[in-house]
């Protein structure tokens, strides 16, 4: 993306922290302050997208809370892995209390015997018992790819909640982590962020077209979010919940059903109809989404 934002003229500074904003007499962010090469520097803005992830400050900089409550952010540790026996065609996901509370383990193939290897933990179970994600992880690596060699770890923090309720100011927009976009069930963000980063995209375009970045203008942008993405998010958080409370012998009977889901359509919504004619007591639990219209 990068490369092709410079093909189209963009000019890109790297090792640039941001460290604060400016405001002009009305209140409207136009500007930003960023450390380069040891010197601080002001760039002057005519909209600053703020991309700068989970719990974004320059966010924050510009009124916008962008806290977590702990309850919607799971914590994830990863190693990318080589010389592991996988199927490389195939991405592997393990649910269990035991072995990633509130989360699940993932093995996506990166080539024939290497993939990324990681879990994903509930904000508020990570530490008890003294346990990281970091432990989950090499347990399972320790029991599942006990020769596997370790290239490359990363670890983070991932929304799993709603969106933010207000991804706009005067001047400003927030995209991706920073604004809530991951998604609320499998935490996966990054198309998300490149949706998120389009939609601001068209906003910017309007509000430098007609010369006003007002936050009333900007706001095409929430809107262009929650028409194509966003208004699903209240009903996955609410999958969530529901979801939450299945029992390991419940998902594995949801498993056994998912391999009658027809193969083209393997989207969330066709997960959860073929679960639910296989196991209509769960239509119980997620009556409200029937209600909703969404299953
Ligand atoms: C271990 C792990 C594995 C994951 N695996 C997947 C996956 O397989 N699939 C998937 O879809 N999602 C995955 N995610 C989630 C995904 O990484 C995020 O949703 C996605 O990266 C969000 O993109 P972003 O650009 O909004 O934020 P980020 O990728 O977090 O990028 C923010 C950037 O802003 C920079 N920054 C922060 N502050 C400043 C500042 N003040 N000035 C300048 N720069 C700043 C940061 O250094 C960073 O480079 C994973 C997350 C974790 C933690």
């Amino acid at each position: 993306m990068s490369e092709t934002a410079a093909g189209a003229g963009a000019d890109i500074i790297v090792k640039a922290p941001v460290v604060g904003i400016t405001k002009d007499k009305n209140n409207f962010v136009n500007g930003v302050n960023f450390r380069y090469n040891r010197r601080e520097y002001t760039s002057k803005t005519k909209i600053v997208i703020a991309a700068d992830g989970v719990e974004s400050q320059v966010g924050r900089w510009a009124g916008i809370d962008t806290t977590h409550d702990l309850r919607d952010v799971d914590i994830c540790a990863q190693y990318l892995m080589s010389g592991i026996e996988i199927e490389p065609d195939l991405c592997d996901f393990y649910l269990g209390r035991e072995i990633a509370p509130r989360g699940y383990i993932w093995v996506f193939p990166k080539g024939d015997d290497i993939a990324n290897v990681g879990v994903g933990i509930g904000g508020t179970i990570s530490g008890k018992g003294g346990k990281l994600a970091i432990d989950y992880l090499n347990e399972f690596v320790k029991s599942r790819f006990p020769r596997g060699k370790v290239l490359a770890q990363v670890a983070g923090c991932v929304p799993v909640g709603d969106s933010l309720p207000d991804l706009v100011a005067d001047g400003i927009m927030l995209i991706g982590d920073a604004a809530h976009h991951s998604d609320p069930i499998s935490g996966g963000g990054i198309a998300n962020a490149m949706f998120s980063g389009m939609f601001a995209a068209e906003a910017a375009i309007e509000g430098i077209r007609v010369g006003d970045v007002s936050a009333e203008i900007l706001r095409m942008y929430q809107v262009l979010w929650d028409k194509d993405i966003g208004k699903n998010f209240k009903h996955i958080c609410q999958i969530r919940d529901s979801v939450l409370k299945f029992s390991d012998e419940l998902f594995d009977r949801c498993a056994a059903v998912l391999t009658k889901t027809p193969n083209k359509t393997i989207d969330m919504v066709t997960i959860f109809k073929t679960v639910l004619r296989h196991q209509p007591r769960l239509l119980l639990e997620l009556r409200h989404l029937v209600l909703a219209g969404w299953i």
